[in-house]
């Protein structure tokens, strides 16, 4: 009923209940647990004898990751937080799965998601060494939550996105940003496709049935816009035309001349988006693919009446900003020395502003320098203002993109840090 593990770092010996499940196992199974908080819990397979749904469970570990779900410990899952964290930025990972050229290009799988929060890179397909890895730097990050490549759209929108809108609905501002290199996943997160919506679909979808439970409380109005920033051009992507130019007015910076599209049912905004994605600029060199380089940014105002307290009627206005940000690779930069060579190398200055930005923002500086970029300019409310905002960090599985992988997530860790004002009502 008991079993003593030598940690071979600190030289002591843990002596640890077996927990139900290995009981369940009996000789058939060695348990390896962590001690107290560095509770990691694992099975090494030695398949004999054993229930059904405990081989079931090591066979998830064993299996080439990127297929399955390898999330060895739901029982001891923490409850995944609300989307509600007032004053943090929620951090998110998303796996995607293997895709086919991945696979014929023989890359194995470096990513590992434990109790739907840890991520491991590993080295090799089967390395199950968590304890090992979290002594390694760089190896372990633990986020807000992590899906596996069996997670769905819904479910990602459920944990990440749902709570903000109801939040808009109260008149706050919300943002939610799609972080990672090009190929990982942050077009299928945010809009999806047209049989698997992604979360700007799925947000308006909620909205518009959401309202229809308010309609009691009055009139509520939609808008839409829908603009790209590409090398620091902002452009209408659902009127596409001349350059706008941003203006600081009382609401904040905003594109003069947006277009600010009224709808009323989510049917007629998946086909408006798709076609704002279409006029997303392409690379020259890639004609065929929708630029890493360009940001988009969906933007859903909800605006409504509500009586006051003195039987006067208050206009309520939330923003909620969607946002698929450029393919990170090759922009990320913790130290200013860094960013500023690669400044020179014509890296989307954009993205870099934007690490600059957290970086001041995680350091508690004074000025944040928003000023940058047009990027920065445009999610200034959303960064560092009253703002409840989420990151979701797109990786891929295979070892091909391991470097990738490695700094989207050490960005993603770092973003975690940031504290946003106090989110008030408009
Ligand atoms: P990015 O926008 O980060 O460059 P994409 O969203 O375009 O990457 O994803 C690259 C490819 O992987 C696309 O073909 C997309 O459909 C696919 N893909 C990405 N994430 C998933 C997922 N969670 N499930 C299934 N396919 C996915
Ligand atoms: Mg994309």
């Amino acid at each position: 009923r008991e079993i003593k593990l030598n940690n071979s770092t600190d030289k002591r010996t843990y002596v640890m209940p077996l927990r139900p499940m290995a009981e369940d196992l009996k000789e058939n199974v060695v348990v390896a647990c962590g001690g107290g908080d560095r509770n990691v819990g694992l099975l090494s397979p030695i398949k004999a004898n054993m229930s059904s749904k405990v081989a079931r469970k090591l066979s998830m570990v064993s299996e080439p990751c990127g297929s399955k779900n390898v999330d060895v410990e739901e029982s001891e899952t923490t409850e995944v937080k609300s989307t509600m964290a007032n004053g943090r930025i929620l951090v998110f990972g998303r796996l995607r799965p293997v895709a086919k050229k991945e696979r014929e290009a023989g890359s194995k799988c470096c990513v590992r998601i434990v109790n739907k929060r840890d991520i491991y890179l590993t080295e090799f397909a089967n390395e199950n060494d968590y304890l090992r890895l979290k002594r390694l730097r760089g190896r372990h990050f633990t986020f807000d939550a992590s899906f596996p490549d069996s997670t769905t759209q819904q479910e990602v929108y459920s944990k990440t996105t749902a709570g903000l809108v109801e939040a808009v609905l109260q008149g706050r501002n919300g943002s939610v940003f799609c972080y990672g290199a090009t190929g990982a996943g942050k077009t299928f997160t945010m809009l999806g496709t047209m049989d698997n919506p992604g979360v700007m679909v799925l947000a308006i979808k909620d909205l518009f049935s959401k309202i229809r439970l308010r309609s009691f409380e009055g009139n509520h109005t939609v808008h839409l816009s829908y603009l790209e920033v590409y090398n620091e051009t902002v452009r209408d992507l659902l009127a596409p035309g001349r350059p706008l130019v941003l203006r600081e007015d009382k609401q904040g910076i905003v594109a003069a001349g947006l277009t600010q599209y009224r709808a009323y049912s989510t049917d007629e905004v998946m086909a408006l988006l798709q076609q704002g994605n279409l006029n997303r600029t392409t690379e020259p060199t890639r004609a065929n693919e929708t630029s890493s380089r360009s940001h988009a940014i969906l933007q859903v105002v909800v605006e409504y009446q509500v009586k006051g307290a003195s039987g006067n009627v208050v206009n309520r206005v939330g923003k909620l900003s969607l946002i698929d940000l450029a393919g990170s690779e090759r922009a990320i930069a913790t130290d200013q020395r860094t960013l500023r060579s690669l400044e020179g190398a014509n890296i989307n200055r954009s993205l870099l502003a934007l690490s600059s930005c957290i970086n001041a923002l995680v350091e508690g500086k004074k000025h944040i320098p928003y000023r940058n970029s047009k990027l920065t300019q445009l999610l200034k409310d959303s960064l560092g203002g009253a703002c409840n905002t989420v990151m979701i960090a797109n990786i891929s599985p295979s070892s091909l993109s391991f470097g990738e992988t490695q700094n989207t997530l050490h960005w993603a860790d770092r973003a975690k840090e940031i504290r946003t004002k106090a989110c008030d009502v408009n």
